[in-house]
């Protein structure tokens, strides 16, 4: 309603101002939708019209996007935009126009919106090196920069195109209009030692998703893993998996498919597709069935990681938490305990000094290392983490007040020399009584799901499920690494085994 009413006022500020302007036709006002570098443009903060069938929009446009000089004189009316190597002089109301001392005519001559001084974007762009082109399926005018435009030839823009293809696709076969979000492994996939990162620009460019935005979840695969996507449609649960052939696509990028060919028919790079409704209600009410989707690899084995990371994002869960899963390729009650443990430790064993870090004993290790890793950088390449595996003989030989040992985790100061630790247990069982949710009851991916989205609102709760087993300072001259030498057991030199 704001909004209407906004360009309500600027439409009858333009007609009392036009006849001022000498224009004779009266201008069609609406507001345009803009992709800059395939990035769509915020409609709110930058002003775009169409005037005369030219779209204008106003000079900021040009310092928030281009990173040139804007500079006004009041006086002569003058706008000044200031490019590498490019220099435009623009009057308001004049359609001449001066370029690095040049003189030039355009047709739309620029004009006052309120305080806002709108040029004509596709003449301003192109003296700046870009290309502009209206799309007529999308109904954008996209902005390429010449940075980019070098890059268009190259296997950057077979891929895009063949994402973008895709994108479409999957937008037709789940009806064009809803709230999307898409999980792809591209920048993780290689084919043909090519990165697929490209497809994700191609992606942005014809649904907008954006990781910004958290629409945009790259998952975590290793690099020789088929390139697949899915679109998903929040609202209604539809989603649509796509995996590419990956002999076919490196065929494409060695130049023995055209790319007209993917502009015709990109199914013909699928090698799966399967659509699906996977809200997480849908699938928990008749669990049977999609179990046997499951057996069937309908996502080649992505089902569990697509349905629990799809239906906590579109839940609304905190972006780390998201991040962790996407790291770990899955969320897991599991990965969620590690999102909890690093939430207990940032509030009751903090860091209290830059000089400080953490140093994690992942003993036993589980799923909740990723989310620590991601959380707390404490990777182990980096010297903030070791992993101890245990094996049942070794569990059960804990001390009972030790049972749900969830791992031992120091801070150390490297200038004071001086350090603690804690060491925790997570009781798993008792998220299972409080959710009456049994982990041995059901399929093991359907009891996981209900326990996923339980612990959703206990992310913040860490004292529900953790608690201290105990604390200790290092002795002088200990570092945390002591702890995790070969022939060390750190449960022994805790006095945690019976
Ligand atoms: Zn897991």
């Amino acid at each position: 309603m704001k909004k209407k009413l906004c360009f309500l006022m600027i439409f009858v500020l333009l007609l009392s101002l036009f006849p001022i302007l000498g224009l004779a036709d009266t201008p069609t006002i609406q507001p345009v939708k803009i992709l800059f570098n395939n990035m769509p443009i915020d409609k709110e903060k930058s002003s775009s019209i169409i005037v005369n069938g030219r779209t204008m929009v106003s000079s900021e446009f040009f310092s928030d996007n281009f990173g040139a000089e804007v500079k006004w004189e009041p006086i002569t009316q003058t706008i000044i935009i200031q490019g590498k190597n490019v220099n435009i002089k623009l009057i308001i109301g004049k359609k001449e126009v001066v370029i690095n001392g040049e003189n030039r005519l355009i047709d739309v001559e620029p004009l006052l919106m309120f305080d806002k001084k709108m040029v004509p974007l596709k003449f301003v762009s192109e003296a700046l090196g870009a290309q502009v082109k209206w799309n007529d399926e999308t109904e954008k005018v996209e902005v390429i920069t010449s940075n980019v435009l070098q890059k268009t030839t190259s296997e950057y823009n077979l891929l895009r195109v063949l994402a973008e293809q895709t994108a479409k696709f999957a937008l037709k076969t789940l009806g064009n209009k809803g709230d999307f979000m898409v999980l792809t492994n591209a920048g993780y996939a290689i084919i043909d030692n090519k990165s697929t990162s490209p497809c994700l620009d191609g992606i942005t460019s014809v649904i907008g998703c954006t990781s910004g935005n958290g629409n945009l979840l790259e998952i975590h695969t290793a690099d020789s893993k088929p390139l697949w996507f899915f679109f998903y449609e929040k609202n209604s649960g539809n989603g649509i998996f796509i995996e590419m052939d990956g002999i076919k696509v490196a065929r494409y990028l060695n130049g023995n498919i055209k790319l007209n060919d993917v502009k015709k028919d990109p199914s013909s790079f699928f090698k799966i597709v399967d659509k699906e409704n996977i809200a997480s209600d849908n699938l928990l009410a008749n669990p049977d069935a999609w179990n046997q989707k499951i057996q069937k690899k309908v996502f080649d084995g992505y089902e569990f990681a697509i349905v629990t990371i799809a239906n906590i994002a579109s839940k609304g869960a905190p972006a780390g938490l998201i991040k962790s899963a996407l790291f770990h390729d899955h969320l897991c009650p599991g990965v969620t305990s590690g999102y909890i443990i690093a939430n207990y430790l940032k509030k009751e064993f903090p860091l209290r000094s830059p000089s400080e870090s953490y140093y994690i004993l992942a003993v036993p290790p589980w799923c909740k290392e990723d989310a620590l890793q991601v959380i707390l950088n404490t990777t182990p390449g980096k010297g903030g983490m070791a992993v101890i595996p245990m094996n049942d003989n070794n569990k059960k030989n804990l001390k009972p007040d030790a049972q749900n040992l969830a791992g031992i985790y120091f801070r150390y100061d490297s200038v004071t020399k001086k350090g603690d630790g804690v060491v925790l247990s997570f009781d798993f069982s008792k998220a299972q009584g409080l959710s009456g949710i049994n982990m041995n009851k059901g399929f093991p991916w359907e009891s996981r799901l209900k326990l996923d989205i339980w612990l959703l609102n206990y992310l913040e709760k860490p004292q529900f499920f953790i608690n201290v087993i105990k604390s200790f300072e290092l002795k002088p001259g200990e570092v945390p690494t002591d702890y995790a030498q070969p022939g060390v057991n750190p449960l022994v030199k805790l006095d945690l085994i019976k």
